[in-house]
């Protein structure tokens, strides 16, 4: 995929926007750039969930927050904690061409995160998220990563059933805040990582 029209609108936008060829080299930039001393917290992402960082950022000494790999017990905690790190590390559920971050949240930890908390902030994209604009990114997210997110976490949504929205009333839903982020907001260091491979939901 040629990511260099994306990159360009990116950052003119004030992120920082690289591409890779694959997740493993966007594990050794995130291996040389975030310090051992740094604290990193982690948003709910699949895609960084499979590419390893957090096991190898413990392994050098990190200390690393990830919800996902606590205790039920320590589940909220540690999304509190992940939202004071020095570092957060996530995934964008959908990127436009025109120059958006397209996100939806059950809980919003993760959507907050990305545009308030943690200075220095890695959003790996596989180019599976990328679409042409607003519209076709909450389509995205709504009847292509929700479906399999919510038979993943055993949600009894409409769309876990069906694979598509029904913009449900359920007690699961896990649609409830939508963020779409225009600007690289002031004072932050987003870094957008793009992959020319299928990552994630
Ligand atoms: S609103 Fe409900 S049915 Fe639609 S994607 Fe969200 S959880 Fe699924």
């Amino acid at each position: 995929m040629d990511f260099d029209s994306i990159l360009k609108v990116f950052n003119e936008r004030g992120f920082k926007a690289r591409a890779f060829d694959n997740i493993d080299q966007v594990v050794k930039v995130l291996e040389k750039e975030i310090g051992p001393e740094q604290s990193v917290g982690v948003g709910g992402s699949i895609t960084v969930k499979q590419s390893g960082i957090t096991d190898i950022l413990r392994a050098r000494g990190n200390i690393v927050y990830f919800h996902w790999e606590v205790d039920k017990s320590e589940i909220g905690k540690t999304r509190k904690l992940a939202s004071q790190a020095d570092v957060y590390l996530c995934s964008s559920n959908a990127v436009t061409a025109d120059g958006k971050l397209v996100n939806i949240d059950g809980i919003g930890n993760r959507v907050a995160s990305m545009f308030y908390g943690p200075d220095r902030v890695y959003i790996i994209c596989g180019r599976n998220k990328v679409v042409e604009n607003e519209e076709q990114a909450v389509e995205r997210i709504k009847n292509e990563a929700c479906p399999p997110n919510a038979r993943r976490l055993a949600l009894r949504t409409p769309c876990s059933k069906t694979g598509r929205c029904h913009d449900c009333d359920s007690p699961d839903r896990m649609c409830s805040v939508k963020v779409v982020m225009e600007r690289c907001p002031k004072g932050k260091e987003i870094n957008l990582m793009f992959v020319d491979q299928d990552l994630g939901y």
